[in-house]
């Protein structure tokens, strides 16, 4: 899906690994437990089926059959990788219209899509985050997303984090969103590498590039 190559720090590439081994199990999982939900309403069709109450039937038929894609969250997870790029527009979408009272409920209770312009021109839309009005996660978002803005995303993270500019003092974390002085290395909250700049190019040349790294 992402055709350009990122040179992620060692520690950033094992989680991008493991979440997407972790999506393949749940794939493999949705899979299995789909064929047993068919099996199930082929042995119990008689019961499912009965001529006097065939709706029901219907209906208990299609709850069996999509539990798997409940349950796995599958192919919702499919949709996530690990990539950067710049933000070419912001789209929210209400949950509730009547929400959209100030820009903190605007926030707190709408999907937050992010159009993105990949580092090799391919566009694509990935949903920022999406939080109930109550969620503490939320304590980690520290502003809305405005084009032009860089951001990085680790696959199966729940966070999408800016990238800083040159006159940023501090930057979040793109594992637990903490927000870490300029010119730390490592995260303070999670010991993760930082990633101050598109991981586009190999790790070695960022030094010459940036004496921060
Ligand atoms: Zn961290």
């Amino acid at each position: 899906m992402f055709s350009t190559k990122l040179y992620l720090p060692n520690d950033i590439e094992v989680l991008d690994k493991k979440a997407r081994i972790k999506q393949k199990i749940r794939l493999y999982l949705c899979i299995i437990l789909f064929i047993i939900a068919v099996a199930f309403v082929i042995i119990m069709r008689n019961r499912l089926f009965k001529s006097s109450n065939i709706g029901f039937g219907i209906f208990i038929t299609v709850v069996i059959l999509y539990l798997p894609f409940i349950l796995t969250d599958i192919p919702a997870r499919l949709k996530d990788f690990t990539y950067c790029g710049t933000i070419e527009d912001v789209t929210v979408k209400a949950a509730k219209a009547s929400d959209k009272s100030n820009a903190r409920r605007l926030v707190d209770v709408n999907h937050i899509y992010l159009h993105i312009k990949a580092p090799d021109g391919k566009l694509f839309t990935h949903k920022a985050f999406s939080v109930s009005p109550y969620s503490v996660s939320f304590s980690h978002i520290q502003r809305v997303y405005v084009p032009g803005e860089k951001v990085f995303h680790i696959c199966g993270s729940e966070f999408v984090t800016i990238l800083p500019t040159k006159d940023d003092k501090t930057l979040p974390c793109p594992v637990c969103a903490d927000q870490n002085v300029i010119t730390n290395h490592i995260c303070r909250g999670c010991g993760h590498t930082l990633i101050k700049e598109m991981p586009t190019k190999p790790l070695s040349q960022y030094a010459h590039i940036n004496p921060r790294f």
